[in-house]
């Protein structure tokens, strides 16, 4: 066993994959807010979740290790939620936006791609003095 999976205890494995299935739950229920609750309803919602869980399983990679990335506003490390895969920027993460930004021609830095982070309280505040733009807002 490697030393960083000893950092971790098998319960903090298990609140990370709590976490993350509680992340699925919402993002299924989202779908389908609004809509009248009847048993096909339940089922569909129930069988939509199990998909995406089996999508979740099939990302997992136990030899992958999440990249160390600090906020880009207070240097603060930014916590994997749980198993990573092979696209970090698609997984989650706690608090904070983990993304991939490409470098367009004109940049000294041009067609290379950047892994950034940024934590939820330093978003509002880059947000409110206009360095960071909201361009869609979530659901
Ligand atoms: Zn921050």
């Amino acid at each position: 066993m490697s030393d960083e999976k000893k950092e971790r205890s098998i319960e903090e494995i298990g609140d990370d994959l709590v976490k993350a299935i509680e992340l699925q739950v919402e993002r299924v229920v989202n779908q389908y807010v609004g809509q009248e609750v009847t048993d096909e309803l339940v089922e569909a919602m129930t069988l939509k979740l199990v998909s995406e869980l089996e999508d979740m399983a099939k990302e997992i990679k136990p030899s992958i290790k999440p990249p160390k990335i600090k906020c880009i506003g207070c240097g603060q490390l930014i916590k994997h939620l749980y198993v990573p895969s092979e696209e970090p920027h698609r997984d989650c993460w706690s608090a904070a936006i983990v993304s991939k930004i490409f470098a367009g021609f004109g940049a000294c830095y041009e067609t290379n791609e950047y892994l950034i982070g940024i934590c939820d309280m330093c978003v509002e505040h880059n947000v409110q003095l206009g360095r960071l733009i909201l361009v869609k807002e979530g659901t």
